[in-house]
């Protein structure tokens, strides 16, 4: 997490006391770097990727599964395996392995989860690109090494029983501590260390109440309605906090949940970007910006919350409320006295902003209704910086620093940038602009955070690819993805849907090339295909007419195939226009065909690029169908959308044999070939 350091961490009230101070600290460590490293040139096009795991404690004897919390002593047992420093990477045959570098393990929210990347980020070269997937498996297998016979790494995003009456977490222990003032989870729930307890408490303070995660319960046949959840205990009289439930904070036809556990408790698939120069760093975080809600809706995987069937299919929304510590004057539902702005988004939540120079940038793509820090922006604009990113930093300090440690206050400290990523690292955006450390030694980065994480290796293996092909193909093309950012939040809202990839269209534009626009004629409405090449290059023109909706199918495999795939889909009942759209897949094929790539190379990146494909057409399930779908068809399922002990204990297992059978080679290129797989072991 990068912020480890010990120290006294203050309380809320303390803490905002000194909030400009870190701030106006944390400004001049960002010009320090800005200073230093703007004109940073050819650093090498490097990147990474993070996989988080539950680690869950699972037998075939005891009824239920429970979640461990043993991340430290995990940690620990990793830290001090020297035979992992030293050959970790070579305890498999397989040639590919044997240079691995050990990877790397790190703590996180929960105590009961683990973050691992490899030992140093992956290259340019295209067969890096292979390594991946036997990397991702050799780091599931280490962890598992290194933990109790009958406990497990898994990648489902959440527990689906996390919160859930009863016990669920090994060992035990009562819930209503002091600092997350719970219903449902314990303190001991979050990562001991003082930072993340002090993380919970201090926005738990700043917001004046719990916070609020209420997630849609999906409707089925039995389920009574409307629906309460009926874990809400509203007799509790230990916290003042007890009294938000009696205070409408538990709706009707909401699974309620009220920590930070239920959002940052979840697990993700990152992928970091190093940019040769800054330039190219903020073409990158603008251009994959619009895919973040697509990718996002692709790799669902959120369908339970605390043992009930959600009516949505992913974690977003859910972080994004878990650490939403906006008071209710920045809420907007009570006057502006003692705060600044009334906030439109909690700091975790899609991007406001975009931030290249980029000529193609047009005014009307980014929020004329942008909360900024003006004294901050013209501190920065003195300071060198220009105007745009200026902007977009002067956004991000809008926010207060929630865990500030005394120690750190003394005197400020150049060659250093910890108040700086204070605020940096706490604005959770769903791509994040990483500027190069003080020492300076690794370049501008780039984060693409939206993915859920995926159950197999295949899967985490081929999305991560998937998007480092993606990002070659547009800084080789130039191609230009801009649509106005508040179409961005919206296709992220949609992302949320049950289903979305195949029941939802998303805002996507409809020509990326960089010299020719083709608008759809606006004047006569019609729906008459344009082509791209009978219109000249036009600088402007109607921005609505840049975008149109399109399903995922559409944005991935392009027009064509999405007709032929989903005929249903593109129908054109939302008279979006016919116009062709060549689709993500097909272009990264083009782009594979024109650089030199070997057979075997080429042949194993076509079986990611299918897994992606058929993803978008439906014809591979997302994780969270394939959860839906098991939960379902369990015999003790009651069609009332709980989820109990014994059918999560059984989705556990399955999970747990799917990881193990995939670690000892055998491939699932469909979840739900899953099922076959586990009668025959029957
Ligand atoms: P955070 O948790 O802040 O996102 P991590 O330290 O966990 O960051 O690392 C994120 C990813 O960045 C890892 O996969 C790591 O391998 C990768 N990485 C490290 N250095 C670089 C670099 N110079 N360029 C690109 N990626 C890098
Ligand atoms: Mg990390
Ligand atoms: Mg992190
Ligand atoms: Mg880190
Ligand atoms: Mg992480
Ligand atoms: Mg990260």
């Amino acid at each position: 997490m990068g912020l480890l350091a010990k120290g006294t961490a203050l309380d809320w009230p303390d803490a905002k006391k000194q909030a400009h101070l870190v701030r106006s600290w944390g400004i001049k460590q960002l010009l320090e770097i800005w200073n230093k490293a703007k004109g940073k040139e050819a650093d090498a096009m490097l990147w990474g990727d993070e996989v988080e795991y539950l680690v869950v404690l699972y037998s075939e004897n005891d009824p239920k599964v429970l979640l461990s919390l043993r991340q430290a002593d995990i940690l620990e047992a990793l830290e001090s395996d020297k035979g992992l420093s030293k050959d970790a990477g070579a305890q498999d045959g397989s040639s590919e392995q044997t240079s691995l570098p050990p990877p790397v393990f790190h703590p996180e929210f929960g105590r009961f989860m683990l973050e691992a990347t490899p030992g140093k980020p992956w290259g340019i070269e295209f067969k890096e690109l292979l390594k991946v997937e036997s990397d991702m498996k050799l780091r599931r297998r280490i962890a598992k090494d290194h933990m109790l016979p009958n406990e497990y790494p898994i990648t489902l995003t959440t527990f689906p029983r996390l919160g859930s009456p009863g016990v669920f977490t090994d060992p035990a222990y009562p819930v209503s501590g002091p600092k997350l003032r719970s219903q449902f989870v314990p303190d001991e729930i979050a990562n001991p260390h003082i930072r993340f307890p002090t993380l919970a408490a201090n926005i738990r303070s700043r917001r004046g109440r719990k916070v609020q995660v209420n997630v849609p319960v999906f409707k089925d046949e039995k389920t009574p309605w409307p629906w309460r959840d009926p874990t809400v205990n509203y007799e509790l009289h230990r916290w003042p906090e007890d009294d938000d439930v009696r205070n409408g904070a538990a709706p009707d036809n909401f699974i309620h949940m009220d920590a930070m556990a239920f959002g940052m408790g979840s697990c993700c698939l990152q992928i970091t970007f190093q940019a040769k120069n800054i330039t190219e760093g903020r073409q990158m975080y603008d251009q994959l910006s619009p895919l973040g809600p697509i990718m996002l809706a692709l790799t669902a995987a959120t369908p339970i919350y605390k043992g009930f069937l959600a009516d949505t299919d992913v974690r977003w929304n859910q972080i994004s409320n878990a650490v939403d510590d906006r008071t209710p004057e920045e809420l907007g539902e009570k006057p502006l006295t003692n705060d600044r702005w009334r906030i439109p988004k909690s700091r975790y939540a899609s991007n406001s902003t975009y931030i290249s120079e980029d000529a193609r940038l047009r005014p009307e793509y980014l929020d004329p209704d942008l909360i900024i820090d003006e004294d901050i922006k013209q501190q920065l604009l003195d300071g060198g910086m220009d105007d745009r990113l200026a902007t977009h930093f002067a956004h991000l300090f809008i926010r207060d620093p929630l865990v500030i440690f005394s120690e750190d206050l003394k005197e400020l400290d150049l060659n250093k940038t910890d108040h700086f990523e204070n605020i940096q690292s706490t604005n959770w955006q769903h791509m994040r602009f990483k500027p190069p450390p003080a020492d300076n030694n690794i370049g501008w980065r780039v984060e693409f955070r939206p993915m859920e994480i995926q159950i197999t290796d295949f899967e985490n293996a081929a999305f991560a690819v998937f998007i480092v092909l993606i990002t070659r193909v547009i800084l080789s093309y130039n191609l230009n993805f801009y649509i106005p950012i508040v179409k961005v939040d919206e296709n992220m809202e949609t992302a949320h849907a049950r289903d979305a990839v195949l029941t939802r269209k998303f805002y996507f534009r409809r020509n990326l090339f960089p010299t020719t626009r083709a608008p759809r004629s606006s004047a006569s409405g019609s729906s008459t295909p344009t082509t791209t090449a009978s219109r000249p290059p036009t600088p402007t023109g109607p921005v609505e007419d840049e975008y149109r909706l399109m399903s995922v199918n559409e944005i991935i495999n392009g027009t064509a195939y999405a007709r032929a795939t989903t005929p249903g889909m593109h129908d054109d009942k939302d008279g979006g226009g016919e116009d062709e759209f060549p689709g993500l897949i097909p272009l990264v094929e083009s782009y594979l065909d024109s650089v030199n790539v070997d057979v075997t190379t080429r042949c194993r990146l076509a079986t990611y690029l299918d897994l992606i494909r058929k993803r978008a057409s439906g014809e591979l399930w997302t994780a969270a169908r394939w959860i839906r779908h098991f939960v379902t068809n369990h015999p003790d399922y009651r069609k009332d959308s709980a989820v109990d002990d014994k059918i999560v204990k059984d989705l556990v297992a399955a999970v747990i044999q799917v990881g193990e059978a995939e670690a000892q080679g055998k491939a699932f290129r469909d979840i739900r070939g899953v099922e076959g797989f586990l009668r025959e072991l029957r």
